[in-house]
């Protein structure tokens, strides 16, 4: 069977119980996909232990500013949703310790030999203390991981990579880089910051010396992908090349390039 997808993955870390035979025993024979997995459960296994709150200090205004910056979040929740929350705690410890007056005779509340455990602490028991976050959050970073675990997969492996820069009278830049995919093709990604060819630019990788070139195509964008002729040793063109061609027929390099830079094989 193919490898189970990262939500596949994530639900079986998360939920021992989740039936599922054909991916379980997948893990069994997959050494990839068991490492993928073992990873998540690693995850599931350092978030989902719901802390003690008691232990648990609230966390500070830089916390909530950092997280509501980093999310780009508006304006209308930038304040603290755990501002108040202390002085609510302090309040909070304030009246359980006040002693209570009974017929005359003046004792201290059970709770408050307990800790924080009487009703109106419960009540005011903040998401953090609280086990359903915990689960969510454990959810979440199982996600994010499975995501990451993923990404790094499949992402293709750049085999070679150039800084592309612009020749004169130009100022497109970018980068090249090859990469190969599963069944072994490989293929160049150009990308530059604009196109500033008058008639068309065609892309080329060059051998050193600039005896020799091989033309991979025409590239109608600031970005584009070509195939790479199997065999063609990348050591001996290591050059890539973005030139601007006339369209006047003659398939040879105008010899005016836009930009230029050279693996580093
Ligand atoms: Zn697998």
């Amino acid at each position: 069977m193919p490898h189970p997808d990262p939500e596949e993955l994530s639900l079986l870390a998360l939920y021992e119980d989740w039936e599922d035979g054909d991916s379980r025993e997948h893990l069994r024979v997959c050494p990839e996909c068991a490492a993928d997995f073992a990873a998540l459960r690693r995850t599931v296994d350092a978030v989902r232990t719901t802390p003690d709150a008691r232990l648990l200090e609230a966390p500070g205004p830089q916390v909530w500013a950092g997280i509501h910056c980093e999310l780009g979040l508006s304006e209308a929740v930038q304040e603290d949703p755990l501002s108040g929350l202390e002085g609510q705690q302090a309040a909070e410890r304030e009246s359980l310790a006040e002693p209570v007056q009974l017929q005359g005779r003046t004792v201290s509340r059970p709770e408050q030999r307990r800790g924080a455990t009487g009703p109106a602490a419960r009540r005011a028991a903040a998401w953090w203390q609280r086990p359903g976050p915990w689960m969510a959050a454990a959810a979440a970073a199982v996600l994010v991981t499975a995501g990451a675990v993923w990404s790094l997969n499949q992402a293709p492996r750049p085999l070679a990579e150039a800084d592309l820069a612009p020749l004169a009278q130009y100022s497109a830049a970018g980068s090249a880089k090859v990469v190969e995919s599963a069944d072994g093709a490989r293929a160049l990604e150009v990308r530059l910051s604009k196109d500033e060819a008058q008639g068309y630019q065609e892309v080329w990788l060059i051998a050193s010396d600039l005896s020799r070139l091989v033309s991979l195509g025409v590239m109608n964008s600031d970005s584009g992908t070509f195939q790479l002729p199997a065999g063609l040793e990348l050591s001996d063109y290591p050059i890539v090349d973005v030139s601007d061609e006339p369209v006047d027929g003659n398939p040879a390099h105008s010899s005016v390039s836009i930009a230029r830079g050279t693996l580093n094989t």
